[in-house]
């Protein structure tokens, strides 16, 4: 049996944010979080050393990118996930079912995931070869590495989140896009139904498995799915798939789901700017996971709290490369305690930026991650003390 569990410790009056606590067999997590991403075993540019001295609760890894490299197989033979990556927190791995969306419709129609759940994100027409197949009993991938096709089904994704051995996994799904019409976003939940109810009956009973629920953005599919999902014995419970064309569209989406659950854990899939992540603590969201922090920060984009000049408008960064900081003697972000700010000027970060220096990417990413997750904590802070939208609309600006 696995030894998970959720407590809620608070809930907020003024809207469904909620204050608790994960364990796992690797350690607690405390909610709201904001899980930082490990693609390939590892938070860009970081090691296990870094995520332990930033205090890192949990990280999720990528159960397709891993199973085509290093191999899932070969990453239990040397011990799992902790092992290999150094990381002894909670990990979390996705089923691979994402893949089906991005690197079949996402990649076709070049719509990306991070800033472009929504067809809006679209940064070309071009379009490229959509690499997947999708039937009722699973999905094959054509290797982004060597061209050869592979299948994926719920057991054996199932198998490969084992080998991982990552604290919490997810049912195997469908992730649709934006642009998939009502049919196919119903058959797609269809499947992804029929998965998850077989990823119960296969998976590893000493990990935590999370079900997730699909549909787009139809109201009834989602309500559907909503119902569906949360009717089997999960421990937690993902958001996955299209959250529509717009943000406004996407809590919207929240309003139809969450409303309808329960007290288990709620997860929201690759989600992650700031104002999304008050917008969704607001509608009772306890986990997130993005790559945004790194990806961001190896564009030269850092973060910025709002006593420092961060706001909506300039969605809380800076670009660490404009020439204005060619002399700024200041650190990035001075209420930021983070080792990088505490150390190194914008004009040093700014010279190894232009020179590609990549210790530039190590520091920008500790920075980003510590931002998100001090950001993570006074969240749960103001959930305690009662003043979550005080803090919200501090961000906001929205008094
Ligand atoms: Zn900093």
């Amino acid at each position: 049996m696995n030894s998970f569990e959720f407590k809620i410790h608070e809930k907020d009056r003024g809207s469904r944010a909620r204050l608790g606590i994960i364990r796992t067999r690797h350690g607690n997590i405390e909610t709201p979080y904001f899980v930082p991403v490990a693609t390939l075993a590892t938070v860009r540019s970081l090691d296990g050393y870094d995520l332990h001295t930033l205090g890192v609760q949990c990280t999720l890894a990528n159960t397709y990118h891993l199973h085509s490299k290093p191999g899932d197989e070969t990453i239990r033979m040397l011990g799992g996930l902790h092992r290999f990556m150094g990381f002894d927190g909670p990990i979390i791995t996705d089923s691979g079912g994402f893949q089906a969306f991005s690197l079949g419709f996402g990649r076709e129609h070049n719509i990306n995931k991070v800033g472009g759940v929504f067809p809006e994100g679209r940064t070309t027409e071009e379009k490229r070869e959509n690499l997947t197949r999708i039937k009722d009993n699973g999905i094959y991938f054509k290797s982004i590495y060597d061209g050869t096709w592979h299948f994926l089904d719920a057991c054996q994704s199932m198998k490969i989140q084992s080998n991982l051995c990552s604290d919490i996994i997810m049912a195997f799904d469908e992730c649709t896009s934006p642009l998939s019409d009502f049919e196919y976003t119903m058959k797609a939940m269809a499947r992804t139904h029929e998965w998850a109810k077989q990823s119960l009956d296969y998976h590893d009973k000493s990990q935590a498995i999370y079900g997730i629920v699909q549909g787009g953005w139809f109201e009834d599919l989602r309500q559907k799915s909503t119902e569906f999902i949360s009717s089997l014995p999960f421990d937690g419970i993902a958001i996955g798939g299209s959250l529509g064309n717009c943000k406004r569209d996407m809590h919207e989406v929240l309003e139809w789901i969450v409303p309808k659950l329960d007290d288990r854990p709620r997860h929201l899939l690759g989600i992650g700017e700031i104002d999304d992540i008050f917008e969704c603590v607001q509608r009772g969201i306890d986990t997130f996971d993005c790559v945004s922090p790194t990806r961001i920060a190896r564009r030269g984009n850092v973060y910025l709290s709002p006593e420092s000049g961060g706001s909506l408008e300039n969605k809380f960064r800076i670009n660490i490369k404009s020439p204005k900081f060619r002399e700024d003697k200041n650190p990035i972000d001075s209420q930021c305690q983070c080792s990088t700010c505490r150390q190194y000027s914008r004009a040093y970060l700014r010279h190894l930026y232009v020179s590609k220096e990549l210790t530039y990417f190590r520091l920008a990413s500790i920075h980003n991650i510590h931002f998100m997750l001090k950001l993570m904590e006074d969240i749960r802070g103001s959930i305690r003390g009662g003043e979550f939208l005080e803090l919200k609309d501090r961000w906001l600006e929205k008094n």
